[in-house]
């Protein structure tokens, strides 16, 4: 029997580079190997999107293309929408009564995203709540691996320890899941700041096309004490390095880049030796070779929507399946399979 795996997004948006190397990279390496559960997850994107739920059609099916055009294969995975799981809602709700309302609080995702969108005492509960659901989600696909950006670490924790509870109080069976992260955990945005997310706006889409991708590229954050060029660099922290190290097929050509970008100096007709333009020139078209494929691929498959659509509703139903036999045990361990 092949072990599963349960992943997920947030349809907020299309996915970015940071999704590609902090998870969907492993997931289509993993594919033949697991079982896996790919969750849309809606619910969870209307914790902090409750106003406009009419947005999540439409980013649903961009993400469902994403998810294609990267080569996730719908026969090996099943792309699952949240919503339509209504055990994840059920599991959440016991889930909550063994987990406390500080052991949340202390979690630092939580914390810093709960700063980021500045609810202040208008805090929804439902987003409070969502790493409870997290939990759930995983565990009610009885996934064994979850192939997570770094970011996600809290919340597989958290995950582990709820099972681990509900395991000895009701003599359950559910599987303890473990993370798998990935080499890139956590690529940070164009803008500099700690993490590529939808919600910040500091994202280069897989779906950009090359102009957007180049102009993205010509407008990051770089090392700001490099005023021309020729001063002596910083590689470590600069986000134009981090991406080559994680999109640049030649290793030394990105090792001799960061030498003379660490020197510095001037060449013979008094310009810069290699200076921030090019450096970024060089990173725009590495990411064009990458994204290129994936952009081909994915118009191909929007010009099908039906059969996106189709994908969706067969992975549903397979979602469905297990969570019902999973929920079955849980209900039964509870003792509350009453009838
Ligand atoms: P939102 O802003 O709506 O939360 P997001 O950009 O943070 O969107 P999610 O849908 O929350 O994306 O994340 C889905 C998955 O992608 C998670 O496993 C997460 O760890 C991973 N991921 C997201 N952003 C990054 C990033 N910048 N680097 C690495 N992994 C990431
Ligand atoms: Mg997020």
């Amino acid at each position: 029997m092949k072990k599963t795996i349960l992943t997920g997004d947030r349809p907020t948006g299309r996915l970015h580079l940071g999704h590609y190397v902090g998870s969907l990279k492993n997931r289509v390496a993993l594919q033949n190997d697991y079982e896996t559960f790919i969750l849309l997850a809606d619910v969870q994107a209307l914790t902090d999107n409750f106003e406009t739920p009419e947005m999540l059609r439409d980013n649903i099916f961009q993400v469902a293309l994403d998810y294609l055009a990267v080569g996730l294969d719908p026969e090996k995975c099943a792309f699952v929408i949240q919503s339509q799981i209504p055990q994840i809602a059920e599991l959440t709700i016991f889930f909550m009564n063994l987990v406390s309302v500080s052991q949340v609080e202390r979690n630092p995702t939580v914390k810093s995203e709960i700063m980021q969108k500045g609810f202040g005492e208008t805090l929804p509960l439902g987003f409070f709540c969502y790493p409870v659901s997290q939990a759930a989600d995983i565990t009610a696909f009885g996934a064994h691996l979850v192939p997570v950006g770094a970011d996600q670490a809290p919340m597989i924790e958290l995950c582990r320890d709820i099972v681990l509870r509900f395991n000895r109080l009701y003599g359950g069976t559910l599987v303890l899941p473990e993370a798998m992260y990935a080499e890139f955990g956590r690529l940070p945005g164009t803008d500099g700041q700690a993490k590529m997310s939808k919600s910040i706006g500091n994202t280069i889409s897989l779906s950009d096309d090359e102009k957007t991708v180049n102009g993205k590229v010509m407008s990051m954050f770089t090392d700001p004490n490099r005023l021309t060029g020729k001063e002596p660099g910083n590689v470590e922290g600069n986000p134009v390095f981090t991406y080559l190290d994680a999109f640049h097929g030649d290793k030394a050509r990105v090792e001799e880049m960061k030498a003379l970008y660490r020197a510095g100096g001037e060449n013979e007709k008094g310009k810069p030796i290699l200076g921030d333009v090019a450096v970024k020139r060089e990173l725009a078209a590495a990411l064009n070779e990458v994204l290129g494929p994936i952009r081909e691929r994915r118009a191909e498959f929007e010009k099908s929507p039906d059969f996106v659509w189709d994908v969706l509703k067969s992975g549903t139903r397979r979602g469905l399946e297990r969570a019902e036999s999973v929920m079955e045990g849980a209900r039964q361990a509870m003792k509350i399979g009453y009838f």
